[in-house]
């Protein structure tokens, strides 16, 4: 262990979500590969969590180390203003190709909040083109999360950990998470309060922003596709723009290429990151259809590192990986491997629920171990799992085997007893 390394770490580096002046027990990392976390000890952790969801297709991906050490070789970056370079051009050529017909203008943003940004802007500038002046909110669902920056907080669960912000975000408007179940036969009365919140508010309202299908870090919900396509069907009668969130759904991990495949819906705007960049660097994109595009005068958004090139080829690699397998029969075995070993869990007095779909696992929980007891059940399974909320939950690369995905199971079970 580098303890010197370890003492600056505790003195001054803030960790995500954390206190500075009693920090979180952290472990310390050396490297990483396919579906392990390699401690500086030596110990090799089985990542149940693909890095915060990003790593989907395990570590170390030789075919996009190798693209963004040559791409650092000849361009790390360059600004993106009154420029353009083959990276952004070869990653939007591969993002088109992936995508329903009618999204064809993306905006390189450098994280999934700033993606979530981007896509409010459009839509408030759209409506503005529109002489929609009066159309400054946006519509978001209870238990949903898009981000930590002012406007992604403002429109994620005001209930969660965002709620000491209340005061200074700006005021948007929420709906309750819809309640009819992914699995369970559809209950028109779940789309009510949606339906009632956008037919009586609809000249204040900009566009609605979801997590289609699997609401992650604050819901770890799953809910019924014929919610999404009666909410295209009301936003297209109101003239209100639909944003999806499909940044930790997207590119498999609920099963299909997309969550909005399962109903058949496509959005106005919609929001990648994550796997984008196969966990590598941190890269997102906000692509919008033509009729949102085409009104606004000037996208008033530009960051620095605008459509870095080293993101570029790392996404451009990481999008050849996804064509390349069968990517849809790998989060089937997963599914099915967590559906049988996530089972027994169900006896457990503190599990409320056990909720399943693709590669996402989720033991929705009634208290959570402390995190030095978690830290504990880390070293002693050789499992990282870092619990939120009151879920103990696991979305593993897809490249996980079915004896790992035991030993992820079991370390839940453990941390649900604990
Ligand atoms: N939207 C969703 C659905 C997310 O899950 C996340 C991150 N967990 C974000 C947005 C924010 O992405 P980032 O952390 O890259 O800013």
């Amino acid at each position: 262990m580098n303890t010197k390394g370890f003492s600056i770490d505790r003195e001054h580096i803030w960790h995500p979500y954390a206190s500075m002046h009693n920090p979180p027990p952290v472990c310390d990392v050396h490297h990483t590969d396919g579906t392990h976390i390699v401690l500086q000890n030596g110990q090799r952790l089985i990542d149940g969590i693909s890095s915060w969801w990003c790593a989907s297709f395990g570590y170390q991906r030789q075919e996009i180390v190798e693209a963004i050490r040559e791409q650092a070789a000849e361009m790390a970056h360059v600004m993106f203003g009154g420029l353009t370079h083959e990276p952004a051009q070869q990653c939007a050529e591969a993002l088109l190709a992936l995508l329903p017909d009618s999204l064809r203008h993306i905006f390189y943003a450098d994280s999934g909040s700033i993606a979530v940004e981007c896509a409010m802007k459009m839509a408030l500038q759209y409506q503005i083109s529109q002489g929609k002046t009066t159309r400054t909110r946006i519509v978001a669902l209870r238990g949903g999360y898009h981000g930590d920056t002012i406007g992604a907080m403002s429109v994620s669960d005001p209930c969660g950990m965002h709620q000491i912000f209340s005061g200074v975000l700006p005021r948007q408007f929420f709906v309750e998470q819809p309640s009819c179940r992914f699995d369970a036969p559809w209950d028109e009365k779940s789309f009510a309060p949606m339906a009632e919140m956008l037919h009586s508010h609809s000249q204040e309202i900009a566009a609605v922003i979801l997590e289609p299908i699997f609401q992650g870090a604050n819901g770890m919900w799953f809910y019924h596709p014929q919610y999404l396509r009666n909410l295209r069907k009301t936003c297209n009668d109101l003239g209100i723009v639909l944003i999806f969130d499909e940044i930790a759904t997207g590119f498999w991990r609920t099963g299909r290429l997309f969550a909005m495949e399962y109903a058949n819906v496509v959005p106005d705007i919609l929001c990648l990151g994550k796997t984008l960049t196969g966990g590598n660097i941190t890269f997102a994109c906000a692509i919008a259809s033509t009729q949102i595009a085409e009104p606004i005068p000037t996208l008033l958004h530009g960051p620095t590192y605008m459509a870095n090139p080293l993101a570029c080829a790392a996404a451009c690699a990481s999008l050849k990986i996804l064509q390349s397998a069968d990517w849809g029969k790998e989060v089937a075995r997963i599914e099915a491997k967590l559906r049988q070993t996530l089972a027994p869990c169900r006896q457990c007095p503190n599990v409320a629920d056990v909720r399943i779909l693709g590669a996402v696992g989720v033991l929705d929980v009634r208290h959570l171990p402390t995190a030095e007891t978690l830290q504990k059940i880390v070293l002693k399974t050789g499992v990282w799992l870092r619990p939120e909320e009151h879920f103990i939950y696991t979305m593993p690369p897809f490249i996980t085997r079915d004896d790992e995905l035991e030993r992820i199971a079991r370390a839940m079970e453990m941390l649900a007893y604990a």
